[in-house]
């Protein structure tokens, strides 16, 4: 799907537009190819992994594992200048500047001593009027562009960082994810899929250093959701199993070892919990085996559930608790990332509804340490550096208190 947006001059707003494209418009090619090769593994160091890996859920994204030389051109991984400071005088989302904003939809706790502020994007990627009558011709389809696009101030201090921020209001900010998604869906029966994302930094494409994140209501499912959805659903008929609920046991109980069936050396070990940063409550954060980005993380609930809007109440606590974790880890790695976050969950349409036992909602963090080469764009296979083995055990090793 591409969104086109006609964005007004260079304002703090007008990268928000671009935001939405960044996340919606994820390369994809149709790249399935088998492993390209395997070199034969000591027992105890790692080796460098070279091959393919196919995303088990949406094949067109798998990706390259290259470990043993930078396909990238050495990039440093600068983490984002970070605006530590509370207050921003000038800032449109700090408290006492709340005239400067849209009005305000919804506020947490309260209006007065909030804490997290949703309020109506400025220059919003798609809009309630009907600004377009239909312009389709030929091959160029156009939808409509109807929606609502949304900033929630996640924070009242300016330059908070997502593990500094407490489980309390971690809880609260993930219940104000899922009443404003309920909201949303219940007020116009147009919209089919609300995406919540986060971006963190300059190459996560943040405009505005104020800690926020932003929900923007569609009446198209995203390509990225509606692949997601399908092939879990074909996954479903032949199995009978989610996928996901199959990827969780396999990190939580597959041990193998592979051998070379020539020279009988070993080429891959895999353990129990191999992929798993950790398990927490009712939570599961994991490595993705065929991660995209080097530093990728997808937290999902550990039973079955396929849609966000149903996680009960006393489970946000949980959930809090685990990101909180994750993402101090993931801070302590990379010192002050950039990264982007989204959630995924099951879309509310017709086409989605026997898919309920098919599909699970998943949080995906996705740090951003290099810049995609022309490789990955013209081919449409990412290309990550870490072998996500290697990053799953330094995530795990860092100390929290
Ligand atoms: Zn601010
Ligand atoms: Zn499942
Ligand atoms: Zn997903």
């Amino acid at each position: 799907m591409v969104l086109a947006a006609s964005a007004h001059d260079k304002t703090p707003h007008d990268a928000l537009a671009a935001d939405f494209m960044a996340q919606t418009a994820c390369s994809r090619g149709a790249m399935t190819a088998p492993a390209l090769s395997c070199r034969p593994m000591a027992d105890s160091t790692p080796k460098p992994v070279r091959e393919i890996r196919i995303n088990p859920i949406v094949p067109s994204e798998s990706v390259l594992v290259a470990t043993a030389r930078g396909m990238r051109p050495k990039k440093a991984e600068a983490p984002a200048p970070r605006d530590t400071r509370g207050h921003v005088e000038t800032c449109p989302f700090c408290a006492g500047n709340e005239h400067m904003t849209p009005p305000v939809i919804a506020a947490y706790p309260d209006e007065k001593n909030w804490e997290i502020r949703i309020v109506e994007n400025l220059y919003p990627v798609l809009g309630d009027d009907r600004s377009n009558p239909n312009l389709s011709f030929g091959l160029q389809q156009t939808i409509d562009g109807y929606g609502r696009h949304e900033v929630m101030i996640d924070h009242n201090r300016h330059g908070i960082a997502i593990h500094e921020m407490s489980e309390p209001h971690l809880a609260m900010l993930f219940t104000a994810y899922r009443d404003r998604m309920e909201q949303l869906y219940q007020s116009n029966s147009r919209l089919r899929y609300v995406l919540v994302f986060k971006n963190f930094g300059p190459a996560a494409g943040a405009s505005i250093t104020h800690t926020h994140s932003q929900m923007v209501a569609t009446p198209v499912i995203p390509d990225n959701v509606q692949t997601e959805v399908s092939n879990s659903r074909a996954y479903y008929r032949q199995h009978h199993h989610c996928i996901f609920c199959s990827l969780i046991d396999e990190a939580l109980t597959f041990e193998a070892t592979l051998y070379d069936r020539e020279s009988g050396e070993i080429r891959r070990k895999i353990s129990v919990g191999q992929y798993v940063i950790e398990r927490l409550g009712k939570f599961i954060a994991i490595k993705p085996f065929a991660s995209r980005y080097e530093w990728e993380v997808h937290i999902l609930p550990l039973a079955h559930q396929s849609d966000f809007l149903r996680i009960a109440k006393e489970d946000m606590t949980d959930l809090a608790r685990l990101m909180r974790r994750t993402m101090a880890r993931l801070d302590a790695v990379l010192g002050g990332a950039q990264y982007n976050y989204f959630l995924h969950s099951l879309p509310h349409d017709k086409n989605s509804e026997d898919c309920d036992a098919s599909y699970h909602w998943h949080l995906e963090i996705t740090p951003r340490t290099s810049i995609p080469s022309g490789f990955e764009l013209g081919s449409g296979l990412f290309v990550n550096t870490v072998a996500p083995e290697t990053a799953a055990e330094k995530l795990r090793a860092v100390k929290l208190e």
